[in-house]
This record gives structure tokens, sequence and C-alpha cells, in this order.
């Protein structure tokens, strides 16, 4: 393990050594299996009977945007720990802001959660919970531990003080409980305008925690809510909300990441002081993935501003785009259960994650052939109309995959850097000198004539294909340094395909400032006139193929039975960062 830039004492940034766990992949025995922290708390928790014997965990987000492959982890964590101890996960949608949230968001995240192969025991909204949220707001008031407000923002911010400065009490602080509960009535009610007053909490304007220094509970917002429409035109705030939603639900653990280890004494204050189920709020890193932007903020302003083709984009983190761009849902599970669980932010590489969805392709995926930059080929001791054929496994990788029919006819294609004319030492595919063997067809090619174009550029070559084993007969021929993939011309298929980098340059974003002087220009090639070979016809949206020597390709929503698009989902090594 490695660390560099120690940019403050809370954010270490380390990179997984990606080798060392790549090949350390055989799956332990169940009984074997480490715990990590949170599943050392939960078995606590059970062998104290705490909770009795329930395990209910939840999933929290807000539907203003779609979820991202840091939300994953978060899934993966919460359903697999009510799967691996019997117990129940809610899927509750945190909609306490009204003017960001909206259905389009709530169905997008619906539909992510079940691709990626969980489904919640109940769905839940905090708006489901405003009236009984508001009578807990009345209690507070009704114990003098709650009181409305009358400064503006700007001024609540000001005399918030700093962490090493105390804070100045507000002059509405001491009202008395009978003006707290009307005001608070008249704020529901709708007679005052947006920022006029707020609730808040009295707590402590000297603590050494900003959280706890009188934290605002409810603020005016008249605004159209997606769900609750107009009824309210106050709403809780997050740390109001969340932990009554959570206690309500009767949740026992309640998984949050690492930045609201501040919010927690208020968590636990608000429950105390209500007196109702108190779940326990765990902390856990979130997820950092290298040369990626992990907020939906921000991958909102991508969309906004067109620098990607929509949520879906396959070179965005979300869900819908990984989806999009051939990851599966068991590749996803199988690179959160290798990251882990724990309490260190820290950055993964995201080599990591291609590894996963490599290994599940490998697996899984049929192998076809493609030449992505066809140069044509004229194979002079073909007839004009014969046409060979040759069987090739679908799948090395799995035992009776079955085989596919790879015909080679007069015109073939390979790849335009598969030849060269006037190659260095190292390079051992097709040049003047050197022949090279045609992947699955036991046939070497030899070249005889490069026939340039008017502009003096390669157009076509003539060679001369030779069965292998009269390649081999003839000792003084030159040794067949590689095998390269090709497609014929008869019954080729053509397609679009669309070649991914990177969408970024800059490893760790978080020390880009603005992120547009990161994006990287070459994240996108279209490849038109692709030849793939004729087992590829009948291709269905979403199917995956290892293209042999190429990497991994996907069918894309675009594609259509005359007009076909592939996406790269990643190439078959890993070629950068090493
Ligand atoms: P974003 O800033 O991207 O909108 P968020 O935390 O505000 O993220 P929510 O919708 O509030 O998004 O998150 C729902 C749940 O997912 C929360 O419990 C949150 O802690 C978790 N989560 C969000 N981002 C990550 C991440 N990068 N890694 C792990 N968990 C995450
Ligand atoms: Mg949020």
């Amino acid at each position: 393990m490695w660390l560099y830039s120690q940019k403050n004492e809370f954010f270490c940034v380390l990179m997984f050594e990606i080798e060392a766990i790549m090949n350390h992949t055989e799956e332990k025995p169940a009984t074997e299996k480490s715990l990590n922290f949170i599943e050392h708390i939960v078995e606590n928790d059970l062998k104290t009977e705490k909770n009795g014997t329930r395990v209910h965990t939840r999933f929290p987000p807000e539907p203003n945007g779609y979820l991202h492959i840091g939300h994953a982890k978060s899934i993966c964590l919460n359903f697999g720990l009510a799967k691996s101890y019997g117990g129940q996960c809610n899927l509750r949608f945190d909609d306490t802001n009204p003017i960001t949230e909206d259905t389009e968001y709530v169905e997008g995240i619906e539909a992510d959660v079940r691709w990626l192969g969980f489904q919640w025991d109940n769905k839940f909204y905090a708006s489901d919970y405003f009236e009984q949220i508001y009578g807990y707001a009345e209690i507070l008031i009704k114990k003098g531990l709650a009181y409305i407000c009358e400064l503006t923002p700007e001024e609540i911010s000001a005399n918030r003080g700093t962490p090493t400065k105390a804070g100045v009490e507000s002059p509405y602080r001491n009202r008395s409980v009978v003006e707290n509960l009307d005001f608070f009535a008249r704020m529901r009610a709708g007679e005052f305008a947006d920022g006029e007053k707020v609730l808040r909490a009295k707590i402590d304007m000297t603590s050494p925690n900003m959280h706890l220094r009188d934290p605002i509970l409810y603020r005016i917002r008249h605004a159209h809510h997606h769900r609750t429409g107009n009824a309210w035109c106050i709403y809780p705030t997050y740390d109001f909300a969340h932990g009554f939603c959570d206690s309500i639900e009767g949740i026992t653990h309640s998984i949050c990441t690492l930045e609201f280890e501040v919010h927690r004494p208020l968590y636990d204050w608000l429950i105390e002081q209500v007196e109702i189920h108190h779940p326990q709020q765990i902390e856990f890193a979130r997820l950092n993935l290298t040369y990626t932007m992990m907020s939906k903020r921000k991958l909102m302003a991508l969309v906004q501003n067109k620098q990607v083709n929509g949520w879906d984009d396959p070179r965005m983190p979300t869900i819908a785009g990984l989806r999009r761009r051939g990851y599966t849902p068991a590749a996803i599970q199988d690179f959160a259960e290798r990251i882990g669980v724990a309490r260190r932010d820290g950055i993964i590489d995201v080599a990591l994650l291609e590894f996963s969805i490599r290994e599940d392709l490998n697996k899984n995926a049929n192998r076809a052939m493609a030449v992505l930059e066809p140069l044509k080929v004229v194979l002079t001791n073909f007839e004009e109309n014969e046409v060979k054929e040759f069987d090739a496994v679908l799948n090395p990788e799995k035992e009776n995959s079955g085989t596919r029919k790879v015909p080679m006819s007069r015109v073939i294609y390979i790849e335009r850097e598969d030849f060269l004319e006037n190659p260095d030492k190292n390079f051992f595919r097709l040049s003047p000198s050197q022949p090279v063997r045609l992947k699955h067809a036991s046939t070497m090619i030899r070249l005889q004539r490069v026939i340039l174009n008017s502009q003096g550029e390669i157009e076509e070559l003539h060679c001369q294909a030779i069965p292998e084993p009269d390649y081999q007969a003839d000792k003084t021929n030159p040794k067949i340094k590689a095998t390269i993939h090709w497609v014929s011309e008869h019954n080729s298929v053509e397609a679009e395909v669309r070649v991914y980098d990177r969408l970024f340059t800059v490893a760790d974003l978080s020390e880009v400032e603005d992120y547009t002087t990161a994006l990287n220009p070459e994240s996108l090639k279209v490849l038109k006139g692709c030849k793939l070979e004729p087992s590829l016809k009948n291709v269905k949206q979403g199917e995956s193929f290892q293209f042999e020597r190429k990497g991994y390709f996907c069918v894309d929503k675009d594609s259509t039975e005359n007009d076909l698009v592939f996406n790269l989902t990643v190439t078959l090594k890993d070629s950068k960062g090493k």
C-alpha cells in the first residue's frame, strides 16, 4: 500500500495495491470469511439481544439525481447485512428538500436498486412522516428545547461562532413555550414568507461541536413537493428528519458515511429528548475512485452542460451508465465485496472496478472476431466465390459453450495496426518479411503486394493464404510469431463501435477546483464501418461479447437490427497506471 498527497489530517489518500488484490482472488470458505467492523457490531448486538433478534437497515437516497457507484457500495452493505442476518432492509427516499427532488429520480433509483439484484422489504418516504415529525417538534417546544428564531440566515450563521470561538445566543432563544407553539402553528399555516422564521433546537451555543449550536430544525419553503404537493410550506431539515425516520421504521443500525460522524451527537440528542426507539448510527468511509467524479450534484452539472450525453452515458459512474457500458450486477457486487468496509477515507484505483467486470465477462461472454479499423486484404489464391468454413469455440472459459462457424473468403479484413510496411524489430505481426497466423483458421497469410490509392496511402494488401501444415512443412519459412483476428467479407456484419476512455485525466479529483479543466477531450471515439463476423448478426441489446484481442463490448440501446452499435466495456488487459 502506498500513500500520497497527505492533503490534510482527515483525508489521506491511499491507493490499493491492485495487483496484490488481483492475485488473491480465491474465495475463502464461509467459515473463514473475516467480518468487517459493522458485522462485528451487528453480531455483538445479536449476542446481547440489544434489539432482540432483529437486524433492520435502510438505504436512504435523496431523489435529486441518479445513483452512482458510491451508492452501490452503500446498497450492497445495507441490503447485504439484512440478508446475512435474516433481517430487513428498507428503501427510504429522503425527500425533505422539495426544490431539488423529482419522481423521475425516484423511479430511476428503484430501477437501479432492483437491477443491482436487491429487493427492499418496505418502501417509504421521509414525507410519509411529515405529520409525526411535526409532532416531535411540538414535543421539543413544549419541553423548552426548541424555539422560533427570527434572525436572518446570514445572522444565524454569523452568530454560530467558530470551532474555537463560542457562538452568540439568539435574542429569540428565551421565548415562552406558548409563543413558540403559536408561531410554529402559524409557520405551518403559511402566514410567513420563506426565510422569515425558523425553528431551532435550544442546545448549547458554546459546544465544541458546531452541530449542537442551536441547529435549525424547520425552515419555511413555499414550494411544491413531488409527493405532498402544497400540503406543507415548512420542511424539516435533514438532521431533524433523518433520525426520526429511522426510529419510526424501527431501524436497528443506521449506516451512513463518515462525514455524518459529527452529526451523531445531534442524532442521539433528538431521539433521546423525544424518548422513542433509538437506532445506532454507524459511519463508514465513502467510496472515492480515481478518475471518477462522485457526487450527484456534480454529475448533474455534467449532464446539464452536455459534457456527457445524459445520466446513462456509458462514461458516467452512475449505475445507469455502468449498466449501459456493459457492467453486470455480479461485477459491481464483487467490487463492493473486494473494497470492503472501513472507517478511513481513501481513494480506490478504478482499475479494481475494471478488474471485477473483466473477471465476470471472461467467464460469461462469448467470443467473436471484430475488426474495428479495417484494412482490406485480398487472398489471391482464393477463387472469387470460394468460401471455407472453420469452427471456433464460443467461450473457452466455459465448459460445453459450443462453437460458431467462421467463414473465410477471397476478401478479408484485418486491423490496420496489425500491418506495418517498415516495422522495427519488436513488431511481430504482418509485414513484408513476416507472415502471420489467422486466428481460428490454421492459416498463415504472406504479403505479396501493397496497393496504394491516389494519395499514396495503403488501400489494400494482396496476400497468399497458406494452410498451417503446408507452411510448417517448408522449413525455409520464417517462424510465425503472432496470431491476429480477422473478418471475411462473406456474410460480415457492419457496426458502429464506441470506444471509451476515462472521462477525466486527473486521478484525484478532490484536488481539482474546476472539474472542466480535467475533462478528457478524447473520452469518446466513434468508429464507423467496423467489420464483425457473421455470428454477431442477430445480437440483442445489452448482450456482451469478447471481441478477441480487443476487449469486451456490449450492444448499446441505440442499436437497431440494421444499424448495430457496440460500446467498449473494458479492454482485455489493464494497460493504464502501470
Ligand atoms: P451525493 O453527494 O452524490 O448526492 P449523497 O450522500 O448526498 O451523495 P444520498 O442520496 O443522500 O447521496 O445518499 C444515499 C446513501 O448513499 C447515504 O446513506 C450515503 O451515505 C450513501 N452514499 C452516497 N455516496 C456514497 C459514496 N461515495 N460511498 C458510499 N456511500 C455513499
Ligand atoms: Mg445528500
